[in-house]
């Protein structure tokens, strides 16, 4: 059994945000810790969304709160996407990209079906910024993030920061083991 209850933000380039997440098999207390302690990241870290490899578990679940509120907050599990509409650019951030912004393009309707706590599948239906925010957690169940959906231009400004925070991480690492 797995202790969810200590996981914390995980960033760029700790492994498992670079894979591609596994499914959620059972929905039992194991979830339910996970799920709770990723609304606390959110809310901690004034995020709008965290993504099962955020809190460093490679599994297909994400929370969402658009307001950023504890009350808003929705958990999706096992999600799957559809999208529809224009795509539109708009300056987007990462909590596990922290300093790395850009115009990022996402579909402007974004549908999720996914599975809650209680093991009931539902469908919702974002627009605008929930829309951004379901594509933008989905790409973090896949493994990608928003320095892989930057432009020319974005990419290469980001560089120096992707650098840095590589460094960071080795940093760390080393200081540990
Ligand atoms: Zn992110």
């Amino acid at each position: 059994m797995s202790d969810y209850s200590k996981c914390c933000l995980t960033k760029y380039p700790t492994p498992v945000l670079m894979e591609s997440a596994r499914p959620v098999e059972k929905i039992n207390d194991e979830i339910r810790q996970l799920a709770e302690q990723m609304i606390d990241i959110m809310i901690e870290t004034k995020g709008v969304g965290v993504a099962g490899p955020q809190a460093g578990v490679n599994l297909r679940i994400f929370v969402v709160s658009i307001d950023g509120t504890r009350e808003s907050a929705k958990v999706y599990i096992n999600p799957t996407i559809k999208v529809e509409g224009p795509l539109v650019a708009n300056e987007e951030g990462c909590l596990s990209l922290p300093g790395v912004y850009g115009k990022i393009k996402r579909y402007a309707i974004c549908t999720v079906t996914a599975t809650d706590l209680d093991g009931n599948e539902f469908t919702e239906v974002g627009e605008g910024l929930l829309a951004r925010a379901f594509q933008h957690e989905y790409d973090h169940l896949e493994g990608r993030m928003i320095k892989d959906r930057l432009g020319a231009a974005g990419k290469l400004r980001a560089k120096r920061r992707l650098k840095q925070l590589e460094a960071e991480h080795k940093k760390t690492h080393k200081e540990i083991t």
